[in-house]
């Protein structure tokens, strides 16, 4: 059992170290840390699981160092640039069979990590814990097969034992933590713009009662007034205050449409006509930015929303796109149309956003057009998108684009299968 021994003291230190970790992320409220210092961090681990290894010949060096790199590939994508620091320290320690034999296991980990990362993020947390088991027992197997090819005589069901059980049942540990921590994040975040969202709907429902109805009132009399106006000067002034209680009316009703998101009359929507209406209005901010906008409505369908709501959903964020592209270039629209949702995806190839920026998406009055923006559109449109039961995910990177992808479910009884449009 001796080597079982060794690997669970490695995984102790491992969890301990991992621990503060999670700890100091959960205190930050951020599951952002920087590569650089993901990369001591690992590198740290790495080395502890070398200074603790069990090694039965000087020619083999038996650890846990596949937990760290794991960890670190799957969720940071540091792989690669972690399986070349295995092999540099292993090759400290002599440059035997031991070490091309590791050398092999983690070029080839190291391609595999590259190639998963990005895959591995697009599946959901319970997935992720689950490949990250399967590739710690995949990884115990070859070490495992490698170690009996080199070492020949071992103690079979030692072996079996501490490879089978350790390395798997840590990764599924460090994994379900990371994960937890993760969720846990991403909930207090919601419940943050919740309340926000909360104090902005209350202040809407305030406006539309204690000022648009004396609002309306005003109106009424100010159109009495005017049918019987005592001077020439007084018609003019009376036509000023007609008109600024006008425009003060449709600010309030600007509000309300945020404010108040939730669907009133249930219209079928024809989702391509109605996206093809809003690019014709926005043609020209698009002339305007040089920016030229591309379509691909595959397959389309029908949804039940407001149509007047889904019209201004969409004309806010095809609107952030053209902006996000001062220089000019292409947005694309492509709807598609499955068994259950309609997916519209609006894709831009502007200035892109960072983490932070498309964490703070859809708060009210978040803008980081100075002077320019309002900060309420894209909350709108995460207002409605939510009163229809949509989803909204955003992929964007900084200087390369962004784009959004909305899914919405396809009411029962109105699925068609789209047509075929060119
Ligand atoms: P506004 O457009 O008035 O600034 P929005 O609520 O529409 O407010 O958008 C909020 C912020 O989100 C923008 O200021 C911008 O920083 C960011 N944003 C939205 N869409 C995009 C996009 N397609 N590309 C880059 N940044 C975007
Ligand atoms: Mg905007």
């Amino acid at each position: 059992m001796e080597i079982t021994k060794h690997f669970f003291f490695n995984l102790a230190i491992i969890i301990t170290i991992l621990f503060f970790g999670l700890l100091w992320l959960t205190l930050k409220r951020k599951f952002h840390i920087s590569k650089r210092f993901a990369v001591i961090w690992s590198i740290i681990l790495i080395w502890v699981c070398f200074q603790f290894s069990y090694h039965p010949t000087p020619n083999i060096f038996m650890d846990l160092r596949e937990l760290p790199v794991l960890i670190g590939g799957l969720y940071l994508g540091i792989g690669p640039m972690l399986c070349f620091i295995v092999i540099l320290i292993r090759g400290l320690y002599g440059l035997n069979i031991g070490f091309f034999a590791n050398a092999i296991l983690y070029l080839v980990l190291a391609i595999l990590l590259w190639r998963i990362y990005p895959w591995f993020w697009s599946r959901p947390a319970k997935k992720r814990i689950y490949i990250s088991l399967i590739l710690g027992i995949i990884i115990s197997l070859v070490t495992l097969t490698s170690v009996g090819i080199i070492h020949g005589s071992v103690n079979l069901l030692d072996y079996l034992f501490a490879y089978l059980v350790v390395p798997p049942l840590g990764i599924s540990m460090i994994s379900m933590s990371i994960e937890t921590v993760l969720n846990n994040i991403l909930i207090r975040d919601k419940l943050l713009k919740a309340g926000k969202l909360e104090v902005v709907e209350q202040m809407g429902a305030a406006i539309s009662h204690e000022i648009r109805n004396p609002l309306t009132a005003a109106k009424g009399f100010v159109q009495l007034l005017k049918e019987d106006p005592l001077s020439q000067k007084q018609a003019e002034y009376l036509s000023i205050i007609s008109a600024e209680l006008d425009s003060a009316e449709r600010v309030i009703k600007d509000y309300l449409t945020f404010a108040k998101p939730s669907i009133e009359k249930l219209e079928q929507i024809d989702v391509m006509n109605e996206l093809k209406r809003i690019l014709s209005i926005l043609q020209p901010t698009a002339n305007q930015y040089s920016v030229e906008l591309i379509t691909n409505f595959e397959l389309v369908g029908f949804l039940l929303g407001e149509r007047q709501k889904f019209h201004q959903c969409f004309l806010n964020v095809i609107k952030n796109g053209i902006e996000a592209m001062p220089q000019g270039g292409q947005l694309t629209i492509t709807t598609e149309s499955g068994e259950k949702y309609i997916t519209i995806l609006i894709k831009d190839y502007g200035v892109g956003m960072t983490k932070e920026q498309i964490e703070r998406l859809g708060e009210p009055y978040y803008s980081t057009k100075e002077g320019k923006g309002t900060g309420l559109g894209m909350m709108v449109a995460y207002s409605i998108v939510r009163s229809m039961n949509g989803k909204i995910s955003v992929n964007s990177e900084m200087g390369i684009g962004t784009t959004f992808c909305f899914s919405f479910p396809i009411p029962s009884g109105l699925y068609s299968k789209g047509e075929k449009l060119n």
